[in-house]
């Protein structure tokens, strides 16, 4: 399958903003999560993430599970891998894709590191450029047994999201949902106000 040619793929780069190989791989574990769970599309089923790195392989998951953090469906646990658990609330089945290894030569090493720091050459600049869309080429087009495992687990999900009233803050006037709402002096506060006003 060419993933380059896939509406979703097109999707995916116009919301991170920029296309690179942590996208690329975000978007091919996003894919196989959903497939793992038997979804073809989102819709299918109420799926939640709980991502464990907030790097750019992160937005896939946003837009190609729709499982944003605006409708409660994405959670942070984060231990600094590429892996991302994702569950369906309907079904209770949940799998956890986790990134292979993967190692770039010293030299690319050598080259990314001299980009970052600002002492490329214009040579250099384009070689950069040209070994980072063709290794973002490799990502999207690579067998997924040669990028990722899927393991299924089993995990409670966190609930859906609570309507909570929200009172104003007798001190500064602004609403604040309730779990979050204080008293201060006797009077109802934001943690703000709770803080620095005088009761
Ligand atoms: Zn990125
Ligand atoms: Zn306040």
């Amino acid at each position: 399958m060419n993933y380059a040619t896939e509406n979703d793929w097109r999707r995916v780069v116009e919301f991170h903003g920029h296309v690179c190989p942590g996208l690329a791989n975000g978007y091919r574990l996003a894919k196989a999560a959903l497939q793992a769970l038997g979804y073809e599309s989102p819709e299918d089923g109420d799926l939640v993430t709980i991502a464990e790195t907030d790097r750019c392989t992160i937005d896939p998951f946003q837009i190609v599970l729709g499982c944003t953090i605006g409708k409660g469906k994405l959670y942070m646990n984060t231990t600094g891998k590429q892996a991302f658990t994702v569950g369906c609330r309907k079904s209770g089945k949940a799998v956890r894709v986790v990134q292979l290894p993967y190692d770039y030569s010293a030299e690319n090493e050598a080259l990314t590191k001299k980009v970052m720091i600002g002492k490329a050459t214009d040579a250099e600049h384009k070689r950069y450029k040209r070994e980072r869309e063709q290794r973002i080429q490799e990502i999207l087009q690579a067998p997924t047994e040669a990028l990722l495992k899927v393991e299924p687990v089993s995990v409670c999900l966190p609930e859906k999201l609570f309507i909570y009233s929200s009172p104003c803050c007798q001190y500064c006037g602004e609403q604040v949902m309730e779990p979050w709402a204080r008293l201060h002096g006797g009077k109802i506060s934001c943690i703000a106000c709770a803080e620095n006003a005088k009761p």
